[in-house]
């Protein structure tokens, strides 16, 4: 069999379970052996029935002398057994499963693995996993380490287990790691690896399969980084840039700051890249509040004194907007044209907001701003020279991907991706080893460190009154509502847990205040409305769901009130603090959280010492794993299935055995087609 053998037409699958393992992601056999088990039972002791013992966990393997079906006076249904071996026999219970009474027969040959219990006086083995024996057959669900898969209501551990069991011999796990890497990183090979990672022999044998699994994880995704890399670089950059470094030094002069040695050092790596004939591919990564904006528009500005177009995106429109204004305000005054483009390009409804004077349907500015459906419309943008992608989560990799991959282009822009999230430095060289990096590390003088507070239910109160002691002398405030679901970050339920908290505020907390709501469901024009009216100091306090827009910038508003505050990761709160503290008033964070629990505490405690962006982050990852943090607002980010992007030693021998096969992969022909087939990752 095949690995890319489709379940659908194995033995034993059949139409229902094809399906039902479609849900899991399984749809090559490749797929089922790749379904790791994410534990095991511990079945291993084995035991005489005479030496059983009350609280042990145990397997006995005996004849079944008796079986049936009581009925109990509740109408419970209770199967009763009695097995028997050379020593001499235990009772066994199981409860309301009335058609074990079917398939296990009197006679039989049978493995039973679960706890011993004491029941009137009597040892029981009590609701055992159990298996009928037959001659010359290992064991799959007792006596062993089980493997235990991560449970779905329709498919359970047991199916897996025999289809697993069943496949494996059959399965042709030719090697495709290269012979070197196997010997040089003491390797399980494939075969082994695989036979081990569901049914290991011993505890050993598991360490081992695994640790095969992941250096592979691992050193595929490395691959694939050095692959895209190498694919960018093979292309050609659309336009020559050229820098003329005298307009941009007055450029950069006329700015009412004086740029950071950061902000400095990044618009060199941009120029410098302007200059290559490979296309720019640089992620700007700073902490929120670090000048991003800025860095790019010196780049917009370079390419518009050569004639050539820019296309800022953004996530959400009302940071297009936002991007539009600052700008505009920039560039106008060297007789750039800005345009917004709001809605898709493709709607009929876009508008277009350019500067009076010039054509409303001069789509051909300069310097375009919108949603990243702007990326694909090649009749506005064909003189595209430089791309920025200010996501600040998604990293943008959706974005450049389909760059890459749209059509047959023969040439790329320069593309800058921003982003405000820290990534982690082995997230780093785990996923974004192809990019190149410029850091904003260092923030404009004169930023203060914001104070923040965790606030616990009883000191609500005060903590309301104190708001309205600040608004009273002129600041506002953001109030963001809990995350919900997990998974869900703007559900309607997570709308109307907005919608309700802003109701109480408005008339049992701050009848005397003017508040706005925000959140996504509404529609962009409205959302527009109520963050302009938050600008204009119209509302004092904006509630608002965790979606905030993440790179607004409302220099008066100078307090952050997070409800359910444990429910964020570290970084996501910093990005949510990141709101405020953007002029020179005092401000300031309040976490507001119901949570008992001392560790949950500890965890946003650190929000209340100065850390950076990046020193959460490492700390959250260390904390709560990388699926919390990059699960729920950081989308696009992959999980990894065995490794660990905690493991450091690991993703540096997977990096170098990558860098060292990377330049002859072609001489390993199954590497390649499993790279193909196998990679879970988005590129
Ligand atoms: P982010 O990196 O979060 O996108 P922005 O680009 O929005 O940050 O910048 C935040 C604020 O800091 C803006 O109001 C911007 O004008 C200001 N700013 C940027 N660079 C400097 C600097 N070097 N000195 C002072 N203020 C700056
Ligand atoms: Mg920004």
């Amino acid at each position: 069999m095949e690995l890319q053998t489709l379940v659908a037409s194995l033995p034993f699958i059949g139409p229902v379970y094809a399906r039902r393992l479609a849900r899991l992601e399984i749809k090559t056999l490749g797929d089922l052996l790749y379904h790791f088990p994410h534990r095991y039972e511990d079945y291993r002791l084995l035991s005489k029935t005479r030496t059983v013992q009350a609280g042990e966990v145990v397997t006995v393997q005996g004849k079944v002398k008796s079986i049936k079906n009581e009925y109990t006076k509740r109408r419970w249904v209770i199967q009763k057994a009695v097995v028997e071996d050379d020593t001499g026999e235990l009772d066994v219970i199981w409860f309301n499963r009335p058609f074990l009474a079917k398939t296990i027969k009197r006679g039989m040959r049978i493995s039973l693995s679960g706890k011993a219990e004491l029941s009137a006086g009597k040892v029981v083995l009590q609701s055992p996993d159990y298996e009928i024996l037959k001659e010359g057959e290992d064991s799959i669900h007792t006596g062993r380490l089980v493997p235990i898969y991560p449970e779905t209501s329709s498919v359970s551990s047991k199916f897996l287990r025999n289809r697993i069991s069943q496949f494996l011999p059959k399965a042709k796990l030719q090697e495709f790691l290269p012979e070197g890497t196997i010997k040089n990183y003491n390797l399980l090979d494939f075969q082994t690896a695989m036979s081990a990672i569901h049914f290991p022999e011993d505890t050993q044998a598991l360490v081992r399969a695994r640790y095969r699994f992941a250096f592979e994880e691992l050193f595929l995704l490395q691959l694939s980084v050095l692959e895209r890399k190498s694919r960018w670089s093979a292309q050609k950059s659309c336009f020559k840039v050229t820098v003329l470094h005298e307009e941009i030094s007055r450029f950069i002069e006329k700015l009412p700051f004086k740029l950071t040695h950061a902000q400095n050092r990044s618009v060199e790596e941009l120029v410098a890249d302007f200059t290559r004939d490979t296309p720019m591919n640089r992620l700007l990564e700073g902490d929120v509040g670090s000048g991003k904006t800025v860095v790019a528009a010196i780049g917009a500005f370079i390419t518009s004194k050569n004639n050539l177009q820019t296309a800022i995106m953004a996530p959400t429109q009302i940071l297009a907007t936002q991007h539009y204004n600052t700008l505009k305000l920039l560039l106008e005054p060297y007789g750039v044209t800005v345009s917004l483009v709001t809605g898709g390009l493709r709607n009929p409804k876009s508008e277009i907001r350019t500067p009076k004077g010039s054509s409303k349907n001069n789509l051909k500015s300069e310097v375009v701003v919108g949603t990243h459906a702007l990326l694909h419309n090649q009749s506005v943008l064909d003189k595209l020279a430089f791309a920025v992608i200010d996501e600040q989560h998604k990293f943008g990799v959706e974005q450049r991907a389909k760059l890459l991959d749209s059509g047959n282009r023969k040439c790329l822009p320069h593309v800058l991706t921003m982003t405000a999230t820290p990534i982690p430095r082995t997230v780093a060289l785990t996923l974004y080893g192809d990019l190149d990096l410029s850091l904003l590390d260092e923030m404009p003088p004169g930023r203060q460190k914001i104070r923040t507070w965790l606030v616990p239910p009883q000191k609500r109160e005060g903590a309301y009154n104190w708001i309205k002691t600040q608004v009273k002398v002129g600041n506002q405030v953001f109030i963001v509502c809990p995350l919900i679901e997990q998974s869900e970050l703007e559900s309607m339920r997570t709308v109307r847990a907005a919608t309700a908290e802003f109701k109480k505020l408005s008339k049992e907390v701050f009848p005397e205040l003017k508040l706005g709501l925000l959140h996504g469901r509404l529609k962009s024009k409205e959302k527009d409305q109520v963050v302009e009216k938050f600008r204009e100091e119209e509302y004092q306090i904006l509630v608002s769901t965790p979606v905030v827009e993440v790179g607004i910038d409302i220099p008066n508003a100078t307090i952050m009130l997070v409800e359910a505050a444990d429910r964020f990761g570290l970084a996501q709160l910093h990005q949510l603090r990141g709101r405020v503290g953007r002029s020179d008033k005092k401000s300031y964070c309040l976490l507001f959280t119901e949570s008992p629990s001392q560790k949950v505490l500890n965890r946003l405690r650190a929000m209340e010492e100065a850390k950076t962006g990046s020193e959460l982050a490492e700390l959250d990852l260390r904390l709560r794993g990388p699926g919390e943090i990059f699960g729920t607002l950081q989308h696009g980010f992959p999980e990894l299935k065995v490794a660990s992007f905690t493991d450091l030693p690991l993703i540096h021998k997977a990096r170098d055995a990558a860098e060292e096969i990377f330049p002859k992969l072609q001489k390993y022909p199954q590497l390649v087609s499993h790279l193909k087939t196998h990679l879970v990752v988005p590129n």
